[in-house]
C-alpha cells in the first residue's frame, strides 16, 4: 500500500477525532444491554448514513442489529462496465467491520464495546475519505447482544456475510495488545431432575431425592475433570435444590455452561458431561430432562489477515505481541471467522490486572488510553480493510488459509 493513502487514510480519522471520540463517551454513557442497544446502534447508524452509507436496519430479525454498506467508484464503474449484454457478473471484494455496542448489566461499559462500536464506524467512513475511487465495498456490521445472545450467530445465518471476503474487528484489553487466536466454543446444558417428595423423618425411603441426582452429577463432572482436554472449561450453578426442608426433594436443577476450543473437543465433553447425568438419574431413580443449547463458534484466526492487522497496528503507533494469543472468553465472533477469513485484534486500554467486566475497565473505556485505543483502531483497521481488498497476494494467503471447505457456512 502507498504511504501517502495510509497517510490519507490516518488525516481522514484524525479530522474525525472530536466528532468518534464524543459518540464513544456518549454511548459509554447511555449503557445499553443485549438486543436494547436502541440509542447506541441510532447513533452509530446516523453517523454511518451522514457518511454516505446506505445502512439496513433491522436486519436478520434484530431491532438492534444494522448493515451499512459503501461501495466504492471504482467499483460502481466496474459494474456499470460489465453489465453490457453476456457480460459476466464481477463479485465485488467486500471487507465486513464490526461493531459491538452493548453492555453489561450492573456495570456498564465494562468490556468497552463503546469504543469497538465506533472504531468499526469510524474505520469505514476513513476509508471511504480516503480512498473514493476504491474497487470495493466497505460493510460496517453492527452486531448486538456479544454479552449474551449472540447476534454474530443469527447475521451469519441470515446470510449477512455471504458476500463478505474478510472480517475484522477490535477489542479492548488490559496489559498487551495482541491479535486474538483462539476462543472457546460454547454450549449450555439445563439438567432438570425429578423424584418422589416423601416425609424426610417419617417414610424417606418412599422418596426419591432429585437434589442428590443433582449432586451426582457434580460430582461425577468434577471427576470427569480429570480427563478432559486442557482446553475445556466447565462453569455450574445449581439452580434448584429443593424447597422444604422437611420434604424429600421433588425437583432440583442444575445449569451447565461447557467450554473448548474446537468443535470437536466441545462435542466429547458434551457427550460425556451428558452421561454423567444419566448415570446420575439412574443411580437415583430420578427422571432426568435435558434443555440444551449450542452457543458460540470457536474463533479461528486467518494468519495472513492477523499479520496485516498487527503490521498496520503497529503502524499507527501501537506495541502488539509478536505472536498472536488465545483468550480464554468466548465471542460470537468466533461464529464469524468460521464463515470468513476473520482477525481479532486486542487494544490495551488498561495496565496488565484490570479484570474484563469490572468497574475499573469500564472507567479505562471512557479514559484518554480508551479513547488513544479508539483512535488507532481506527486507522489500523480502515488499512486493514483496504490491503485486505485490494492486496492480491494477501487476498490469495487468506483464502487458502480459511480453506475452500470453510467458504461454504460451516458454522456450528
Ligand atoms: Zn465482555
Ligand atoms: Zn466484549
Amino acid at each position: 500500500m502507498q504511504e501517502d493513502t495510509l497517510k490519507r487514510i490516518d488525516a481522514a480519522a484524525e479530522a474525525m477525532k472530536d466528532q468518534l471520540v464524543r459518540l464513544s463517551l456518549q454511548i459509554h454513557a447511555h449503557p445499553e444491554i443485549a438486543f436494547q442497544e436502541r440509542q447506541s446502534a441510532a447513533w452509530l447508524c446516523e453517523l454511518l448514513a451522514g457518511a454516505g452509507f446506505a445502512v439496513q436496519k433491522p436486519v436478520a430479525g434484530l431491532e438492534t442489529a444494522f448493515r451499512a454498506d459503501w461501495l466504492g467508484r471504482g467499483a460502481r464503474a466496474d459494474a456499470d462496465g460489465a453489465s453490457g449484454a453476456g457480460a459476466p457478473v464481477r463479485r465485488v471484494p467486500t471487507v465486513a467491520i464490526l461493531a459491538e455496542y452493548d453492555a453489561l448489566p450492573e456495570v456498564g461499559h465494562a468490556c468497552g464495546h463503546n469504543i469497538i462500536g465506533v472504531a468499526a464506524a469510524g474505520a469505514g467512513i476513513a476509508l471511504k475519505q480516503a480512498v473514493p475511487d476504491l474497487v470495493g465495498r466497505v460493510v460496517v456490521m453492527g452486531t448486538p447482544a456479544e454479552e449474551g445472545g449472540g447476534g454474530k450467530i443469527d447475521m451469519v445465518n441470515a446470510g449477512l456475510f455471504d458476500d463478505v471476503d474478510a472480517a475484522i474487528m477490535v477489542h479492548p484489553t488490559s496489559g498487551e495488545s495482541k491479535i486474538g487466536s483462539t476462543s472457546l466454543a460454547t454450549h449450555s446444558i439445563v439438567f432438570n431432575f425429578h423424584g418422589r417428595p416423601a416425609h424426610a423423618a417419617a417414610t424417606p425411603h418412599l422418596g426419591i431425592n432429585a437434589l442428590d441426582a443433582v449432586v451426582q452429577t457434580y460430582v461425577n463432572v468434577s471427576m470427569l475433570r480429570q480427563q478432559m482436554t486442557p482446553d475445556a472449561r466447565v462453569h455450574c450453578l445449581i439452580t434448584k435444590g429443593g424447597s422444604v426442608i422437611n420434604i424429600v426433594p421433588e425437583e432440583a436443577e442444575i445449569r451447565y455452561l461447557l467450554r473448548a476450543s474446537t468443535k470437536e473437543n466441545l462435542a466429547t465433553l458434551v457427550a460425556k458431561v451428558k452421561e454423567c447425568a444419566e448415570a446420575a438419574a439412574r443411580a437415583t431413580g430420578a427422571t432426568l430432562k435435558m434443555e440444551e443449547q449450542v452457543g458460540y463458534g470457536a474463533r479461528k484466526l486467518n494468519v495472513p489477515l492477523g499479520n496485516a492487522f498487527k503490521a498496520q497496528l503497529r503502524r499507527a503507533g501501537l506495541e502488539v505481541a509478536d505472536e498472536p494469543s488465545p483468550s480464554g472468553g468466548s465471542t460470537d465472533f468466533g461464529d464469524v471467522s468460521q464463515k470468513v477469513p476473520a482477525a481479532n485484534a486486542y487494544v490495551s486500554i488498561a495496565p496488565k490486572g484490570v479484570a474484563g467486566h469490572s468497574r475499573e475497565f469500564a472507567a479505562a473505556a471512557a479514559s484518554d488510553a480508551g479513547m488513544a485505543a479508539l483512535m488507532v483502531s481506527v486507522k489500523a483497521m480502515a488499512a486493514t480493510a483496504l490491503a485486505a481488498l485490494t492486496d492480491e497476494e494477501l487476498r490469495s494467503h487468506m483464502s487458502r488459509a480459511h480453506g475452500a471447505r470453510s467458504s461454504q457456512s460451516t458454522i456450528q
